[in-house]
């Protein structure tokens, strides 16, 4: 196929270049030439000299002249009416040529016509490529069958909320003997990695029918039309199947919203949006395909995609909360040789805010470092090192490039955040300290975890904000005001990411009051930020405060990492052990005012 192809090529380029060789061969004397002046040319007509002429109505004309037929003559035309008359009399033959503004405007059309030829053929071949790549995305159907919902532990209420389309697609007749019409499109929303994909091959798996599975940015194509037609062509093969899921992966990369900026749209994804909704209406009430779309955000999404008829199902699947975490440990547990040491129950607390894959991530990191240390079960010092992969990244191999103040200054920092955590939220628990950098670039961590509830008070709120400022107060008292580092610049982002969400969101500030300070206009939005500086101020003082009060534990903690580099929760707590902290029963929080969860999450510290 190919072959013919370059074939093809070779021979428009051959025949392009044939018929410019002729058009200038057409064209061209290739006889000597030379001047004769018009006198000159007289002369030669009374001497009997000249046996022919060429006469045009071009500047000049061209000569023969006896016994010289090799050479042609060039004379200027002296356009007189009589001329030909007067070289008849003298025996001259006379060859009226075409005239060269003909020539010309053969050479044009030739030339013209060469150009069309080669851009037309350009054109076309253009077009087959386009054609190609249509046809290069071969939809293929997975079959499913061996992934049914067994394999996804937790997600309760969203494998509850799927069941009837399983049915529906089992028995279509059943439901549209009703009349009922089953959701055409269900949309699966979520954080990244909780289960989405897996949830749609389980659909297509329990009801036994084909998976189709595309991503949104497949679709989206420079050339307007590529992406409709691939849409086209994804429905048909999921129809010559008769039943099929199709799992439409990243759909804000088709369905986004339209942005003011944007007015005017983008073509290529518009019509390949209208493409799928027009698939989609498409379908006979009884016909058994689903169209399953996941987005991480649904509040991004077009409204378009959402009105009735289209994706008309909303499914959160969202992250697992402690139970679920445990039997998606249990569950990927299956096929690994695990110490009897490790406590599933214990993991799950420690793993609050991971999602289903990053648990499956865990267990597999954990398991590659047991087979790298050909221990026979995977063990908790295994499962320790895959938790810093998986948080952090790879720790970095080579440390002998630290700098000995660096390394002080982050015992101190996280020695900082830990104790802060120990002093204002002892419910929390603080899984791992270490100064052990990571190839991502964080100079050390303290992996702190809150407790996993669904709602956080204002005085949780408070406390998260100073467990992220602790690391740079803590420095600044170990090493004073001047010598304060960048390594603080993730802790004030998000300190300040809460205390905007407890001033602008949550009505919390005393000062400003119960009022959505997002929803009003600019002019009170400076009161919000002074508010904010005060709150941040105010906080950062009193962890700074507590910090010098409990500057001993600091220090041993410190001294600890220095040694250890890394501290285990027992570790630190029995550094804690045997003195009476100074605690926050002293300190002036307000009573709590809930707040949902999700804006306040144990990341890195
Ligand atoms: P993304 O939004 O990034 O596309 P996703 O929500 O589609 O992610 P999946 O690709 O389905 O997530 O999940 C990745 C892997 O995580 C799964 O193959 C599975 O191993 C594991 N996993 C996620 N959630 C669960 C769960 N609830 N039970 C068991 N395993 C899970």
């Amino acid at each position: 196929m190919k072959y013919i192809k370059n074939n093809k090529i070779i021979i428009t380029i051959m025949s392009a270049l044939i018929l410019a060789i002729l058009v200038v061969l057409i064209t061209m004397n290739t006889d000597q030439q030379v001047n004769l002046s018009y006198n000159e040319f007289l002369d030669k007509v009374e001497q009997n000299l000249v046996g022919e002429v060429i006469t045009s109505d071009a500047q000049d004309i061209k000569v023969k002249l006896n016994g010289e037929e090799d050479i042609t003559y060039i004379v200027p035309n002296p356009r007189s009416e009589d001329f030909k008359e007067f070289l008849l009399i003298n025996g001259v033959k006379v060859v009226e040529s075409e005239t060269s503004s003909q020539i010309q405007l053969i050479q044009a059309i030739l030339f013209i016509g060469l150009f069309l030829g080669i851009f037309y053929f350009v054109y076309k071949q253009m077009g087959q490529n386009q054609q190609g790549n249509k046809m290069k995305m071969d939809f293929k159907a997975i079959n499913a069958s061996s992934i049914t919902f067994e394999d996804i532990a937790g997600n309760v209420e969203a494998k509850e909320s799927v069941k009837d389309i399983i049915d529906f697609l089992i028995k279509p007749e059943k439901y549209a003997k009703y009349g009922a019409r089953m959701p055409r499109g269900v949309i699966f929303y979520g954080p990244p990695g909780t289960g989405k994909t897996l949830m749609a091959k389980a659909i297509a798996g329990e009801a036994d029918v084909p998976f189709f599975s595309v991503s949104g940015s497949d679709f989206v194509q420079m050339y307007v039309g590529v992406g409709a037609s691939r849409i086209r062509e994804l429905f048909k093969k999921a129809r010559e199947h008769g039943k099929a899921v199709i799992f439409i992966d990243e759909i804000d990369a088709l369905g986004k919203k339209r942005t003011a900026g944007a007015a005017g749209g983008n073509d290529e994804r518009d019509q390949t949006l209208n493409a799928l909704l027009t698939e989609m209406s498409g379908f006979r009430d009884s016909e058994g395909i689903v169209v399953i779309a996941a987005t991480n955000r649904l509040d991004i999404l077009d409204s378009a995609l959402l009105r009735p008829g289209r994706f008309d199902r909303q499914v959160e699947i969202g992250l697992p909360d402690i139970k679920a975490r445990e039997s998606i440990l249990s569950l990927h547990i299956r096929n690994k040789p695990l110490s009897e040491q490790i406590n599933l129950e214990k993991l799950a607390k420690q793993t609050v805010y991971f999602s289903g894959a990053m648990l499956e991530n865990l267990l597999n990191e954990a398991a590659i470092f047991a087979a790298k240390d050909g221990s026979r079960f995977i063990e908790m010092n295994h499962i320790d090192k895959a938790f810093y992969t998986v948080v952090a990244g790879a720790e970095k191999q080579d440390r002998s490039m630290i700098d000995e103040h660096d390394r002080h200054i982050t015992a101190y920092h996280e020695a900082g955040h830990a104790l802060m955590t120990k002093l204002v939220a002892p419910r929390n628990s603080v899984t791992k300290v270490t100064i052990i950098p990571s190839a991502k670039g964080a100079g050390g961590f303290s992996m702190n975890i809150p407790p996993d509830k669904m709602y956080y008070s204002k005085k949780d709120m408070k406390s998260q904000v100073m467990i992220s400022l602790a690391g740079r107060a803590a420095e600044e008292i170990i090493f004073g005001e001047d010598e304060i580092t960048t390594g603080a610049s993730n802790d004030i982002e998000k300190a300040t990411s809460i205390i905007s969400d407890y001033v602008h969101k949550y009505g919390m500030s005393e000062k400003l009051g119960l009022l959505n300070m997002k929803l009003l206009n600019q002019g009170s939005e400076s009161n919000a930020v002074a508010e904010c500086r005060v709150l941040m101020n105010e906080l950062y003082h009193d962890t700074r405060e507590l910090l010098i009060e409990n500057k001993y534990y600091l220090t041993n903690l410190a001294k600890a990492l220095l040694e250890k580099e890394t501290l285990s929760e027992d570790d630190i707590e029995m550094i804690l052990a045997g003195e009476e902290l100074i605690n926050t029963e002293q300190m002036d929080f307000s009573d709590a005012d809930d707040f949902r969860q999700t804006e306040l999450n144990g990341e890195l510290i």
